[in-house]
């Protein structure tokens, strides 16, 4: 198979206000890290969310086929396309949409093997990525830049215009370019005026189709209640009324010993073998398993929260940056020490991560006020005399002020110094918008482009 680069090439007289007039396609891959259980989410132009619902689809192994095909033309054309947006350095615009269409068209038409699969798939993955590349370009700190999509890892494909056949109450069919109506499980209600939906194939070896639809409010009564919310390392959330709720044992024991067994005898199996591909299937089940639970929980804590409380503040945290100072490249760089725990830092990072998104969320829809405030100090700080010493800090879960002698849950002390910061930001006529604040350990995360 030659490289079909050539015909894709650069244009140099596209504009760049072709960007911005896309429709409702769903975004990055970055986003569908945490598509899982309705909890994918982008914010549309207009301001509200749109998240993702998740049903597990059961294609025959006839479709299957032509769905494996679908994931690897969107893949091919997806890598070409941003080869090529790599390529175009600053002061050139990049290309425009309807001359990647162009040059699509030319490469089907030279490659028989790219004609005989879907033009609207093809298609479709030219308007993700570039919808990838507007939410990198709005949101730097938000989204990351779009990555090459790999095999096994990244699989998936847009479907456009949708069309979806409710069969029973248990079942309804999709229409996928080629392969006809694949049925999939009604595990939720299907939401309404839905327009594109994304495929895809995980690691544990499942297939998955994913309807975008706005964001539903979470019903509820006013309260007339405040909190402040501190995210714990210790996979907790306090809140400054007292409350702790901890992230629950995603896995049971005999499934924790079953992955650390897949793990180690992954690393004596042989690179590129059928057996450490059954090996590494096996462990994408647990940890798919895993991420369904922690999202789930996420889901649960937050619409309780949302629920509750008419003012909520939370920690102005950078969570991009934790990441990053998670694999070594701010505190520590170039060491490999503690790896296990700035990988558990890192997934951590990203379960908060996804915590705020879906906070945020539901308190837009709901009409909850959500303020953000600096989080300096706020863990050494007492909240009952206002001095401030690390000192005061005995451990993860007992803060002991030095100063006045006042004791309490190290977390729901921090949750009451950040409800006091939010309630000083939010006072009578005062702004209830986010303050920007960095912790001083954290360095900007910014992309070059910035
Ligand atoms: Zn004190």
């Amino acid at each position: 198979m030659s490289h079909p680069f050539a015909i894709m090439v650069h244009d140099d007289n596209m504009v760049a206000q072709q960007f911005g007039e896309l429709g409702d396609y769903p975004s990055s891959f970055c986003c569908l890290a945490v598509a899982d259980t309705g909890a994918a989410l982008k914010h549309s132009r207009a301001g509200g969310a749109v998240v993702s619902h998740r049903y597990r689809l059961y294609p025959t192994t006839s479709q299957m086929a032509v769905l494996h095909n679908h994931c690897r033309d969107a893949r091919f054309v997806w890598n070409l396309a941003l080869e090529q947006m790599n390529l175009w350095s600053t002061g050139r615009t990049p290309a425009d949409m309807r001359s990647w269409d162009r040059q699509l068209a030319d490469a089907r038409q030279a490659f028989s093997w790219l004609a005989s699969g879907s033009s609207s798939v093809q298609q479709g993955a030219l308007r993700d990525l570039r919808q990838s590349f507007r939410n990198w370009w709005s949101r730097p700190d938000h989204f990351g830049r779009p990555t090459w999509r790999k095999q096994r890892i990244n699989e998936g494909f847009v479907v456009r215009d949708l069309t979806v056949n409710v069969l029973n109450r248990q079942w309804a069919a999709v229409l996928v370019p080629k392969a006809g109506l694949v049925r999939f499980r009604l595990s939720r209600p299907l939401p309404d005026n839905v327009r594109s939906a994304r495929v895809t194939y995980d690691r544990a070896g499942r297939w998955h189709v994913s309807i975008l639809a706005p964001q539903t409010a979470v019903e509820r009564t006013r309260t007339g209640y405040e909190a402040g919310i501190d995210l714990g390392v210790a996979s907790s959330v306090a809140t400054s009324n007292g409350n702790v709720a901890r992230m629950p044992k995603l896995l049971s024991p005999g499934q924790v010993q079953r992955k650390r067994r897949l793990q180690r005898r992954l690393t004596r199996q042989q690179p590129g073998s059928n057996r450490r591909q059954r090996t590494k299937t096996a462990i994408a089940r647990l940890s798919a398993l895993e991420a369904d639970r922690r999202k789930n929980w996420i889901e649960q804590v937050t619409t309780d929260l949302v629920r509750s409380f008419d003012l909520i503040v939370i920690e102005n945290l950078n969570v991009r940056g934790m990441t990053r100072s998670a694999r070594g490249t701010v505190s520590s760089p170039g060491r490999n020490v503690a790896q296990k725990r700035g990988l558990n830092r890192a997934i951590l990072a990203q379960a908060w991560g996804l915590f705020r998104r879906r906070l945020t969320d539901k308190a837009t829809s709901a009409g909850v006020e959500l303020i953000a405030v600096n989080p300096a100090y706020t863990s050494q700080r007492c909240h009952k005399c206002g001095h401030t010493a690390s000192e005061s800090r005995k451990s993860q879960a007992v803060f002991h002020c030095i100063n006045c002698d006042y004791w309490a849950h190290a977390d729901v002390n921090a949750a009451c110094n950040i409800l006091a910061a939010g309630r000083a930001v939010a006072g009578p006529g005062g702004t209830s918008h986010a303050v920007p604040a960095k912790r001083p350990d954290e360095t900007s995360t910014n992309p070059e482009a910035a």
